[in-house]
């Protein structure tokens, strides 16, 4: 840096300047472009940035310049001492020295004759007023810095997102070689080195690895405190928060840059989902997140709400100022569809906030269903039997009373099934008909939606989950830093590594291969679907071409396979492969309701009426109700379906359930 003052102005403007780096071996103040900064006690100042490493370049072409040589003096220094154990200030250098030109700072033409103004400005060290020099000391006033440190303050800094992305690469485990390795690769790749980014240096990365190593979770012993003191850390990365006081609960709602900028760009025109209620059993306050879905269908965590109430109570709190956030950067930013996985949300402040329609994913209700089944009932055949009447009860009973007809009937039926049935009752029963008129109101979400939130899911639980964090669970601090440092940046490399192809292989294919990838890899001749028996279907396993999976309940949400990722409680390949071909097919409908209305056309053919005026007269009432379904799944598939009113929708679930040929 070249200047006419001591102090540097504007700091900000200074390191926001192009570093340069001029190809010769060496270089003078004629070989760099200068520009003028405002501010500072002269009122401007002439700067330019170099790369630490070329100061002596520097130092040697401003000597050798036959026009008019300069000489540099070293005014101070200071060096923080290799192996240092005190512990280094954030504000401190590393390394800094002060050069001046020996033909200043003091001018001593003047005082040697007799006139001295004590407007002469003095380096802080004050050697430069040795009296065997003053014979050369004119007042030149150009010097420069040589600085490096964590942030020392007149070296520039890295940049944020630069800084972000090394602490990315350090949080997964990339060593410090391989992130210099490939740091250059992308230097060389863009032309070589532009700006302060491009010259990360071991000591950079280093810093990061200490930061890293040297901080905790507790930022205080008492956890609420600890939350507190994280929060004004990174008060850009909240966009809510309230702390727990008399009747308030606690809510905290996080989201970073990186989730912002994925938010913006995969949430426009596309689906956000809610992955509500997650840990209710485990950590001290639940967990919701916000995914959205990338170009392969992955699940991206764009934002987390922790909070110590239902997601349903507070969720009006948060969710119109998390659409503010999205609009204030891109005011056309607007999302298709928003899935939420429990019915009892406020519909209306969602589509307020949004502006987009409201889709019901029953993935979670499906997933804790068959988890309990598994741990509950040890006969196959029954689990199969409940999961598939369970469907029914949720789909096939369009109206109030029916649903709860069936239920009646299905408690009864299974009544030796007694834990299961203590589940359901505590946990389900009270929701039920919300789940019965939340399905009747509501288009459902897809498998792809559904196969993405379930690996969230199972990522979110195998890192959080682990036993060795057991202790950790009772505290927020814990989650919150276990999400914003190595949950966040297993999805950052995720991102990185499909935009870049580099560190492909560092990734964990387990979680960004979802059941809905895999199912498109099974060819169709694999599927052998019996049109005249829709009970089950049977998939040939891609590993064992002698083995073959049965899928029992076919295309609907509630069908269920033997294969051992099913058997866990997962959604599985199969199960999506034999939905999507029905659907093609048109053979079984994913909506249940289809499946019934087919039954009972087929009864209604086997079984024709002896008068022909009764038959036409049936025909023609079927044809009707195959219209409407199709125009049902029309609406459902646009997102348009309304909530019919109680009398149409009885009228259709009965002439459904027992077509009548009047
Ligand atoms: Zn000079
Ligand atoms: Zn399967």
């Amino acid at each position: 840096m070249k200047s006419q003052e001591h102090k540097m102005p504007r700091m900000e403007d200074i390191l926001n300047l192009p570093v340069q780096d001029p190809p010769c071996a060496e270089f003078s103040a004629a070989d760099i472009e200068w520009v003028k900064v405002e501010g500072g006690r002269q009122g401007g100042d002439d700067i330019a940035l170099l790369p630490f490493a070329r100061v002596d370049d520097f130092v040697r072409g401003e000597s050798s310049n036959a026009e008019c040589p300069a000489n540099f003096r070293i005014e101070s220094r200071r060096k923080r001492p290799e192996g240092s154990i005190s512990k280094p200030r954030v504000d401190g250098y590393l390394e800094y020295t002060l050069y001046w030109c020996s033909y200043g700072p003091e001018d001593y033409r003047e005082s040697e004759s007799g006139v001295e103004d004590g407007s002469n400005i003095k380096p802080a060290s004050g050697k430069g007023s040795r009296p065997g020099r003053r014979h050369m000391m004119r007042g030149c006033l150009c010097h420069f810095t040589d600085a490096l440190g964590t942030r020392a303050m007149y070296a520039p800094r890295i940049s944020e997102e630069l800084r972000q992305k090394v602490m990315s690469m350090l949080y997964v485990g990339i060593p410090l070689d391989k992130i210099i390795q490939h740091h250059m690769e992308m230097v060389q790749g863009h032309g070589g080195p532009h700006n302060r980014d491009d010259f990360l240096t071991r000591n950079d990365i280093r810093n990061m690895e200490r930061v890293i190593r040297n901080s905790s979770h507790e930022l205080h012993t008492s956890d609420e405190c600890s939350v507190k003191v994280w929060v004004q850390r990174h008060h850009k990365h909240v966009f809510y928060f309230q702390n727990i006081s008399g009747s308030e609960p606690f809510v905290l709602g996080i989201q970073t840059d990186w989730q912002l900028q994925q938010m913006l760009r995969y949430g426009h025109n596309g689906s956000i989902a809610l992955h509500s209620m997650f840990g209710v059993k485990k950590l001290k306050y639940p967990l919701c997140t916000l995914l959205v879905f990338d170009l392969s269908r992955n699940a991206i965590p764009v934002a987390w709400i922790i909070s110590c109430s239902f997601v349903s109570q507070t969720i009006q709190k948060w969710i119109g100022l998390l659409a503010e956030r999205m609009q204030a950067k891109d005011p056309r930013w607007r999302p298709d569809s928003f899935l939420v996985d429990d019915p009892s949300f406020d519909i209306s402040t969602i589509r307020e906030a949004f502006q987009c329609r409201v889709l019901l994913c029953i993935w979670h209700v499906r997933h804790a269903w068959v988890r309990s089944l598994l741990r509950n009932c040890s006969n196959f055949d029954v689990q199969r039997e409940i999961f598939k009447r369970l469907g029914w009860i949720l789909f096939c009973t369009r109206s109030g009373p029916h649903a709860m007809v069936a239920l009646e009937e299905f408690m009864q039926v299974f009544v030796d099934q007694s834990a299961f049935m203590d589940y359901f009752k505590r946990r389900w029963l009270p929701t039920i008909e919300l789940w019965v008129s939340g399905i009747k109101s509501l288009p459902l979400s897809s498998p792809e939606h559904n196969a993405a939130i379930e690996s969230y899911h199972l990522r979110l639980k195998s890192k959080l989950f682990n036993e060795q964090h057991a202790n950790s669970w009772p505290r927020v601090d814990w989650l919150i830093n276990t999400l914003a440092t190595e949950f966040h940046s297993l999805y950052w490399l995720d991102q990185y590594s499909i935009e870049t192809g580099y560190f492909d292989d560092l990734r964990d294919k387990t979680f960004s291969t979802n059941a809905w990838h895999q199912a498109l890899h099974i060819p169709d001749v694999d599927v052998i679907l019996n049109e005249q028996n829709l009970q089950i279907a049977k998939v040939i396993s891609q590993t064992n071409r002698n083995l073959a999976y049965t899928i029992w309940n076919p295309g609907s949400e509630f069908s269920l396979c033997d294969c051992p990722w099913s058997r866990f409680g997962n959604f599985c390949k199969h199960v999506i492969k034999v939905a999507i071909l029905c659907k093609t097919r048109q053979v079984a409908r994913p909506l249940l309701a289809a499946q019934v209305y087919r039954q009972a056309l087929l009864t209604l053919l086997q079984n024709p009426p002896d008068d022909p005026l009764v038959l036409d007269h049936a025909v023609l009432h079927a044809t009707r109700l195959q219209q409407d379904i199709k125009g049902l799944e029309e609406l459902s598939n646009n997102g348009l379906l309304q909530p019919l009113p109680p009398e149409i929708s009885s009228q259709v679930t009965e002439n459904m359930l027992f077509p009548r040929s009047e």
